[in-house]
């Protein structure tokens, strides 16, 4: 019998909504990796709003276009985040980025990192 701790993980397709509280708008976002996707972001539905974005819970549309994906930087994209980021930030990235704590960026549809 197939082990199930060993079975492969499923495509990834998760579509998340993070609703900001302040300016009352969405931010749709899809998994692009097999990771964690923190429960909140800064908003960045409306310039300028200094809002927090809260994952919505419950079941979400799967069917809802994405405006940003999550994503494990491999090798590449990965030094190009840390060469954006202050060299005091980046062994905590680093850490985030790990595979214990297997944590995701959020990234543009265009392929830059939504810093
Ligand atoms: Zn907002």
């Amino acid at each position: 019998m197939a082990n199930p701790c060993q079975a492969p993980l499923p495509e990834v397709t998760t579509i998340r909504i993070y609703d900001c509280r302040v300016c009352k708008g969405c931010m749709v976002t899809r998994d692009r990796d097999n990771g964690i996707a923190p429960p909140y972001v800064r908003c960045r539905v409306t310039p300028d709003c200094e809002g927090i974005a809260v994952q919505r819970e419950g079941i979400i549309d799967q069917e809802l276009a994405p405006e940003y994906l999550w994503i494990r930087p491999d090798a590449g994209e990965r030094a190009r985040v840390l060469d954006a980021v202050p060299e005091q930030t980046r062994p905590g990235m680093l850490r985030y980025l790990d595979d214990d704590l297997r944590g995701m960026l959020l990234w543009t549809l265009g392929g830059d990192w939504a810093t």
